[in-house]
């Protein structure tokens, strides 16, 4: 365990870097998920897209159990199990990999973009992946392109995976003739997206997101295109953005009112929107969403929140716990914090808020007992054995599978954190 300067200064960066944070960097036992659950929540963005992983029995049960009752409903992932004689080398790998491609496609015309993800045990053997989408491409692309990224445990943490994904797709985005447009990265529920597609045209500022709704329908980069983050987990997707010609606009992210304002005037601004035009698009969500948020906010006020680490949304969250429902940050833990993407993030966090990055689960559950916050924030290995010690909890896993993001769910990011509150007032006698 040390107290260091936080690390990943970047170097593009126009905001002001705050150089005196000190962040807690631990190193040890994780407890955090890997980055084939991110194929969850981006199968169902894409539609036309299949994720077919290569990997083992393991990676085939963590995706099942992640889906829970997706998979019956003829999902659009699967997992082309290794066996123990591709394991050990005795079956050519690559060609039943071919194999099982073709079945899959065959069976499947509706599949428009399919990647091929990558697992610990492809890792392990050094399946290439590469090659082989390379080698499939040439049999089936146009039809079906196919792409490659690896969502392992040994490269990837949870939303990691969404980051190796778009990551994937960046290469094979069409050019643009460099003429201004706004691209908004990560990926957003299509009700979210809608809503935001509706201000940005009130705005006037033309808007593409990415990922697409179909893996097919790739939008343009170049050099008027401009960045703005809907999530904060995508640091691999970012800069290969911007070594396509795209600039980055800083912004803390859509959660809250304070969060969503201040990146649509990100946006608003880099397009010299006028203030009046601006206010008046905004205002009828921002006032429905203060009357919806304040009812939670008199729930959370005044209360102690502990974050662990799990998707790189605890920092932009525990903002908008703090600035806008009142609570008060024990220690704020993330995977990973890279200055880039999380200064306009970090500048916002009340001075001197404990901060830490990695993690080594004991010693963090020590601090967590002896803090005995209002609300633990973790994931679910960690959930049920804290409330068993009369901790209440709220499983992480919980904020990136639903819609959180922009006014009209502002409310509803609250009562997530509310409800465990809620609930436990229920049930004491
Ligand atoms: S990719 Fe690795 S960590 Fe993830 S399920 Fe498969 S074996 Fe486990």
């Amino acid at each position: 365990m040390a107290l260091e300067p936080c690390t990943e200064v970047p170097a593009i960066n126009t905001q002001k870097i705050n150089t005196d944070l000190a962040v807690l960097k631990e190193r040890g036992q994780r407890e955090v998920f890997c980055g084939l659950t991110g194929i969850v929540w981006l199968h169902r963005k894409m539609q036309d897209a299949f994720f077919l992983v290569v990997g083992s029995r393991t990676c085939a049960h963590l995706i099942q159990s992640a889906a829970g009752v997706m998979i019956f409903a003829e999902p659009r992932f699967g997992t082309a199990i290794l066996g123990e004689r591709d394991l050990a080398g005795l079956a050519d790998a690559n060609e039943e990999l071919d194999r099982v491609v073709d079945q899959l496609l065959e069976r499947r015309p509706d599949i428009g973009t399919l990647f091929l993800v990558g697992s610990c045990p492809s890792e392990v053997i050094k399946l290439d992946l590469a090659k082989a989408s390379e080698r499939l491409n040439q049999r089936f692309f146009p039809k079906v392109r196919i792409l490659n990224y690896s969502g392992s445990g040994i490269e990837t943490t949870f939303t990691q995976g969404e980051d190796a994904c778009l990551g994937s797709m960046v290469p094979v985005l069409p050019h643009s003739q460099d003429e201004p447009s706004l691209m908004v990265v990560g990926s957003l529920a299509d009700v979210v997206e809608d809503q935001f597609q509706r201000l940005f045209d009130k705005l006037g500022i033309p808007v593409s997101f990415f990922p697409p709704r179909r893996a097919a329908k790739l939008p343009p980069i170049g050099k008027g295109t401009k960045l703005l983050l809907a999530q904060p987990f995508l640091s691999d997707t970012v800069r290969s953005l911007i070594s396509r010609g795209a600039t980055l606009l800083p912004s803390p992210y859509p959660f809250g009112i304070e969060g969503t304002t201040a990146w649509l005037k990100t946006a608003a601004d880099a397009w010299n929107v006028d203030k009046e035009k601006f206010e008046e698009a905004i205002a009828p969500q921002v006032n429905r969403a203060k009357i919806a948020l304040e009812r939670y906010r008199q729930v959370l006020t005044g209360r102690k929140a502990f974050l662990f680490p799990d998707s790189q949304l605890e920092i932009p969250l525990a903002r908008f716990l703090s600035r806008e429902c009142g609570m008060e940050l024990v220690e704020v833990g993330t995977p990973y914090i890279d200055r880039l993407l999380m200064d306009s993030e970090i500048n916002l966090l009340p001075v001197g808020t404990a901060l830490s990055e990695g993690q080594d689960v004991e010693k963090q559950l020590d601090r967590c007992r002896e803090a005995r916050p209002d609300i633990t924030v973790c994931g679910l290995g960690l959930a049920n054995p804290l409330e068993a010690e009369g901790m209440a909890t709220k499983w992480s896993i919980e904020l990136v599978f639903s819609p959180i993001h922009g006014y009209d769910q502002a409310a509803d990011l609250a009562e997530l954190f509310a409800r465990p509150l809620e609930r436990r007032r229920r049930l004491t006698v």
